[in-house]
């Protein structure tokens, strides 16, 4: 039997960074009363996450790139995830950034953080030579329309059925895919999720809160697979 492997899969909007990098763009370039009502609509599944980001891509106006690099620079990380960083390389577990947002600026912020080697997968956006925002979707899964890059899908790439697996997440994107792991952080809209929909989690305001739940997991031996999450990842082989 392969030798189980503990991985983290972590959101990146909100979770990671203090604010939803994707939504601060659209309030700061776009018009903010059309940003809220289409944001509005995808947190009441009016609207699928893709079709969300379309419609904010194609009512922004034109973008210089230096004031999109600039205000990027000045949206903050939570500080304590340095020290998550730091604890799964002591603990030899493998950490993968799974968000619902923008290769764009994921990659600008974690190489500001000098956090370039951490994998992560999201979606795609590039600027065309009239300023346009153009979005791209390489991840999309139309069964799965809350994440535009399909979250679930990355998790059962990157993990097998013998590995522990642990979710950390605060939104619409990680609802469906949370489920698919063993334990489950949750904060904000996915913690009120869970609440409803009676699945087990751990709330986490920072990352030194989930150290210190995993800390004690190892310590007391309780790093029991989920049973839902099991039979999630049963259903979905089952069907592919
Ligand atoms: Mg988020």
């Amino acid at each position: 039997m392969k030798k189980r492997e503990l991985k983290i899969f972590v959101d990146f909007d909100g979770t990671i960074t203090q604010q939803d990098v994707g939504d601060s763009i659209f309030s700061r370039f776009g018009d903010p009363k059309k940003v809220n009502s289409v944001i509005d609509d995808l947190l009441n599944d009016r609207i699928s996450s893709r079709k969300c980001w379309d419609l904010l891509c194609s009512s922004t106006p034109a973008i210089k790139k230096k004031e999109l690099d600039d205000f990027i620079d000045n949206l903050v990380i939570d500080s304590t995830f340095h020290s998550l960083v730091t604890y799964c390389k002591k603990m030899n577990i493998e950490l993968i950034v799974l968000s619902d947002g923008f290769d764009y600026y994921i990659k600008r912020i974690l190489n500001r953080e000098n956090l370039m080697d951490l994998k992560f997968y999201a979606n795609n956006l590039s600027i065309d030579e009239n300023g346009k925002l153009i979005p791209q979707y390489p991840y999309y899964n139309p069964d799965f329309p809350t994440s535009a890059n399909c979250k679930r899908d990355h998790i059962l790439d990157n993990s097998s059925d013998d590995d522990y697996t642990f979710y950390i997440g605060d939104g619409n994107s990680d609802k469906e895919s949370a489920q698919y792991c063993d334990y489950i952080f949750a904060k904000d809209g996915l913690l009120k999720f869970c609440e409803k929909e009676r699945i087990s989690f751990s709330p986490f305001k920072d990352f030194n809160d989930v150290i210190k739940k995993i800390d004690f997991l190892f310590s007391k031996r309780k790093l029991r697979k989920g049973h839902q999450a099991e039979l999630k990842r049963r259903s979905a082989y089952l069907v592919e």
